[in-house]
């Protein structure tokens, strides 16, 4: 006897199955005949991926300028697990862990290297906020938690201090046992090619299609030689959309180059949530599916591929034995507007649309699930 049991759901790639659900894990997955407590009939219809990983959001209600609720960000938007990049450091992010353990979102964190957090835009501008030690000490009480650490990379971040913020990252990463690095790029100084040949494998650099003039592209549209050098050493491109860091301009630019993001990730918090430009990651994504990715590349991102990235090893995969993290949504045919950071805009005619996930076994539906009731969990 099974706890759920999902009956016809379509992949991504189209194809049917059923999915069993037992004790928080999925437990079985093909064509099932086994009974279940409850079960939902999805008639072929509606999709089913892995529960979505938002790999970049601000959620730390606390926070006096970037806060937001898990919740708010995470399943009520058809997500399950988000990351939070670097709202805390190791001065609150114990307030911020003990905050977390009342969302039915799967919550991780990010850690500022700056012990102060985001209590302001230039938390890494005093050399005196880099404290190794109280790094140290946050990765011990927390290391189920705490999943990487974060580095703002940009002039108003820095001030005066250039390249050595990141410097200091790379040392305490090397300490640390060699956690993911998240580096937000954005205005220089410093200069994006002294960011990119400071990074390793596995290190992530986020809002990698703004439209700055420090971004991946030079002005002719190539590729930097810099950024192609550390994407072939392992380093890994994720969106971070945001309210000033997306371009289509240059996420087309690149895409046509090959040059994919790995993880699709949308910076979100409760002011770019509800007047845009990004709304919710399902709308980020949508912009993906406009201009180009295909459906099972979007997802990968949201899924398998942020899992890897941040070693969730449980999580990102239909698999047996994985968590019983899954989303519930529709590709829905409608026209949209979508706009970017820099107030270019774009008509498509598809749209992402969560309804309902499954959360460690349990069932909730999103705001657009309730408002449509659209099952019955
Ligand atoms: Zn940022
Ligand atoms: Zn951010």
């Amino acid at each position: 006897m099974f706890d759920l049991l999902l009956r016809r759901a379509r992949l991504v790639d189209d194809t049917i199955t059923d999915i069993a659900i037992n004790a928080g894990k999925i437990a079985a997955l093909g064509d099932i005949h086994s009974p279940a407590s409850k079960v939902i009939d999805l008639h072929a219809e509606h999709y089913v991926s892995a529960g979505w990983i938002d790999a970049h959001v601000h959620c730390y209600a606390n926070s006096p300028i970037y806060h937001d609720q898990p919740d708010s960000v995470g399943i009520a938007t058809g997500v399950t697990t988000v990351i939070d990049a670097g709202s805390t450091g190791a001065d609150d992010v114990d307030d911020f862990y003990a905050i977390t353990r009342q969302a039915v979102t799967d919550v991780y964190a990010l850690l500022n290297i700056s012990r102060v957090g985001l209590i302001a835009q230039n938390e890494l501008a005093n050399m005196n906020n880099i404290d190794a030690g109280a790094v140290r000490d946050a990765l011990t009480r927390h290391p189920d938690f705490i999943v990487g650490l974060k580095a703002r990379m940009s002039s108003s971040v820095v001030g005066e201090n250039g390249i050595a913020p990141l410097e200091c990252a790379k040392a305490i990463q090397k300490e640390s046992g060699g956690l993911p690095l998240m580096v937000h790029i954005g205005n220089n100084p410093p200069n994006l090619d002294d960011i990119a040949e400071l990074l390793t494998s596995g290190d992530i650099i986020t809002h990698c299609y703004n439209g700055k003039p420090n971004r991946i592209l030079s002005p002719e549209g190539a590729l930097r030689a810099s950024v192609s050098r550390a994407l072939a050493r392992g380093v890994r491109l994720d969106v971070g959309h945001g309210g000033a860091s997306f371009s289509f301009a240059v996420a087309k630019q690149a895409i046509s180059l090959g040059i994919l993001p790995h993880t699709i990730s949308s910076d979100i918090y409760c002011r770019n949530r509800i007047n845009g430009p990004v709304r919710s990651l399902a709308h980020v994504m949508s912009k993906f599916l406009a201009i180009g990715l295909s459906l099972p590349q979007v997802i990968a991102c949201v899924t398998e591929h942020a899992a890897e990235v941040l070693r969730l090893k449980q999580k990102g995969r239909l698999a047996v034995g994985y968590d019983a993290d899954l989303t519930l949504f529709d590709l829905r045919r409608q026209p949209v507007l979508f706009t970017d950071a820099e107030q270019e805009s774009l008509h498509a005619e598809q749209l992402l649309t969560p309804l309902a996930v499954i959360r460690a076994g349990q069932g909730y539906l999103t705001e657009q699930g309730s408002a449509e009731n659209a099952f019955d969990l």
